[in-house]
């Protein structure tokens, strides 16, 4: 039987970026393991971290969330003292004895990786692969790999599209203000609420929420809340709706999503939200409301258009405000999501419409239930009535 593969991805990650996620792609593919391992450190001794284990560890869950092949580990995050790689390599041995291990690193890293804590130890204990990081000198590169060899180290080059973005030049660029490109939106936001990296703090309670959140919501519906509120944001800023309720409405439009059906069937009920019989059966459809009286009572949100926005994100209603088209259109089209057919052209038409592109999100979701053979919630179709009268009147947009 062939050996099981295990391969580590591990770094400070401070934060977590679109360089390290193609490079953990670029080994699924190169090296199809049976597990890939991404290993924030705890203290590293060799850098000094800017945000805590705790915040570089919940980024890395953000980032990981939507591809179930790569597993956060919290290995070293857990060790005390200063954590070595050779560590590492060691303990997951032990619970793996028969595996090939496999340790990714950059091609940068390679560079330095003569001089780790026991080094020889490290190597006879994995195969470095080695990803390509854009401006590493090749000569360079070469002599490295032919003295790890010397020590009796296996170096293994794997093809990847190398992409040019730094941890280093993303704190820089939060440190001033600046939005960076190669984060993911989850992430991006998660900067944002904490103040991370010296970035404005936008939405003051906003720390303690997603710390409650993170506590509360499964890792991909945390990931997904954050990146339904930095779209909500943007979607407010470009239609002229206000961006600081946008956003709140966002980090907290599921914060009843991962309630127990009894739970939100008792809130509902307590709340006096339940409407028929079917809906008090659907968690799907009950979070929504159930959720609003959560932020109110348990997150301390009391802004009735933050919380209306939060009621209505699944199914709309007729006379709802644009600021609830911003946190249901997030919703719907947030980068995170899954793809769904139609979904290119939802977002090309929220650039330009809230209405139009929410009426065709509608329908979209309108056709699937109905292709499930489920029944469609009433208040969706209502929503849907109303918007396309509102469409009638509107300017047409073409995307
Ligand atoms: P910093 O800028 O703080 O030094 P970093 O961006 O290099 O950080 P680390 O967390 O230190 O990130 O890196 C973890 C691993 O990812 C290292 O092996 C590093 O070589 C590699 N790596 C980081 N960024 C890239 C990138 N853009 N392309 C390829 N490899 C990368």
């Amino acid at each position: 039987m062939a050996k099981q593969r295990i391969v580590v991805f591990g770094g400070t990650f401070d934060p977590v970026h679109e360089g390290h996620m193609q490079m953990a792609r670029g080994a699924l593919s190169a090296l199809d393991p049976d597990l890939l391992l991404v290993m924030p450190s705890g203290s590293p001794p060799y850098k000094k971290c800017d945000a805590s284990p705790e915040d570089r560890w919940r980024m890395v869950v953000c980032a990981c969330a939507g591809n179930p092949r790569l597993v956060p580990s919290r290995l070293e995050i857990d060790r005390s003292g200063s954590v070595y790689t050779v560590d590492t390599l060691l303990e997951l041995k032990k619970e793996y004895p028969d595996a090939r291990l496999f340790f990714v690193v950059g091609a940068d890293a390679l560079l330095k990786a003569a001089g780790w804590h026991r080094i020889r130890d490290a190597l006879s204990l994995c195969t470095l692969a080695v990803l390509p990081r854009p401006g590493v000198d090749r000569a360079a590169l070469a002599a490295a790999a032919e003295q790890l060899a010397s020590m009796g180290g296996k170096v293994k080059f794997l093809p990847a599209e190398p992409v040019s973005v730094s941890s280093t030049e993303i704190r820089a660029a939060l440190s001033g203000g600046a939005v960076p490109d190669g984060l993911n939106a989850a992430v991006r936001e998660y900067c944002a609420c904490k103040g991370l990296y010296g970035a404005p703090v936008r939405v003051p309670q906003a720390a303690g929420w997603i710390d409650s959140l993170f506590v509360s919501l499964k890792p991909r519906r945390f990931a997904h809340s954050l990146s339904v509120a930095d779209e909500s944001r943007r979607l407010a800023l470009l239609h002229g709706v206000d961006s600081l309720k946008a956003e709140q409405a966002g980090i907290l439009h599921d914060c009843a999503k991962c309630l127990p059906l009894s739970e939100l069937q008792r809130l509902a009920r307590e709340h006096g939200l339940v409407r028929d019989p079917s809906f008090a059966d659907s968690g799907a459809l009950l979070h929504a409301p159930v959720g609003a009286r959560v932020a109110r009572d348990r997150y301390g949100m009391a802004d009735p258009e933050v919380l209306e926005a939060i009621a209505l994100h699944t199914t709309g209603a007729p006379g709802m405000s644009r600021l609830a088209m911003c946190v249901c259109l997030a919703d719907s089209i947030e980068s995170l999501r899954d793809p769904y057919p139609g979904l290119e052209r939802v977002r090309a038409l929220a650039e330009q419409s809230l209405e139009q592109a929410l009426l065709l999100s509608l329908e979209r979701t309108a056709d699937y239930v109905l292709s499930r053979g489920n029944r469609l919630d009433p208040q969706t179709r209502e929503t849907i009535a109303w918007l396309r009268e509102r469409d009638a009147v509107l300017p047409r947009v073409s995307p």
